[in-house]
């Protein structure tokens, strides 16, 4: 037999080690320019298994763009995105990307699921189309299982009635809590979420943070870019405040919120309602 961890056929890839205490995610280093113009400028960011990271910071800090970059939406000039211990490299971006990474990117996008400011919502399908569409086609689940999973995800963001309709017949409370349930059918390691409530009204804003909420209570796997303080307070495990590309003062929450300790966090909380 084979020895203990060791797989019988020596040229078979040995998978990472993976243990409780192997991050989800990972990023480390990160750079990212657009052009000259040099966006984020070396940056870490780790999340375990069941954390909620918020990253908070003033508009054009870069906290979108690090979630892109986690996501794969961008590429980066240096540093690492290390997922479950496997560090993803990439080659080049939508069409200009490495067929041979089509792999990687899609278990990436598959496990780091997104959730956009603007809910991105596909207008031509019902809700209950848009929760199904990416696991059957991306990921080729059987119809049966996915249309079971979808509609009990719907129920749990608490739009399950809403399926037939269209996105346009919701309210952006109701489009964007579909939203937050197809990212969940994906069945992901981790949610990624840009700013899920600043299109709301502020109404609308209380019934997707509840959802946030219960998805934080359950110990998700959680990365929120978010300008509202009172959600990153009530639920982060840690809080990122990123300043010009840089992580000024990260740490837990009682204490960025409670006693910030650098003058420009200070500043920023204060300019926050
Ligand atoms: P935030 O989400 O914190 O508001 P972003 O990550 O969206 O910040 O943007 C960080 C900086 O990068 C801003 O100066 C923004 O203008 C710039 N930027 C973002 N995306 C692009 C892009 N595709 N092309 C050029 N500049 C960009
Ligand atoms: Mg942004």
């Amino acid at each position: 037999p084979a020895p203990a961890g060791r797989t019988a056929d020596s040229k078979r890839t040995i998978a990472p080690v993976t243990d409780e205490t192997t991050p989800v995610l990972e990023i480390r280093n990160l750079h990212k320019a657009f052009g000259d113009l040099e966006v984020i400028k070396g940056v870490d960011i780790t999340a375990r298994k069941g954390d909620v990271v918020s990253l908070i910071g003033s508009s054009g800090s870069g906290k979108s763009t690090i979630l892109r970059c986690a996501n794969l939406l961008e590429d980066s000039q240096q540093g690492e995105i290390i997922f479950k211990g496997e560090p993803v490299k990439w080659r080049g971006t939508g069409l200009h990307r490495h067929p041979a990474d089509f792999g990687q990117v899609l278990r990436i996008r598959t496990n780091l699921s997104m959730v956009f400011q603007q809910f991105n919502l596909w207008s031509h399908m019902t809700i209950l189309q848009n929760v199904m569409e990416a696991p059957l086609t991306v990921l080729r689940r059987p119809r049966a299982e996915v249309e079971s999973a979808a509609r009990a995800y719907l129920d749990k963001v608490g739009i399950g009635e809403k399926h037939d309709a269209y996105p346009a017949q919701l309210s952006g409370g109701q489009q964007q809590r579909a939203a937050i349930a197809r990212a969940l059918c994906m069945e992901p390691e981790a949610l990624l979420f840009d700013e899920p409530t600043s299109a709301l009204d502020p109404e609308l804003e209380q019934e997707v943070i509840r959802v946030i909420k219960d998805l934080a209570a359950e110990g998700r796997t959680m990365l929120i870019v978010t300008h509202d303080m009172k959600m990153a307070a009530d639920i982060s495990s840690h809080t990122v405040f990123l300043h010009q590309g840089l992580i000024e003062e990260e740490g837990a929450p009682k204490d960025l919120f409670g006693a910030p300790k650098s003058e420009r966090l200070r500043q920023f909380l204060s300019s926050t309602v």
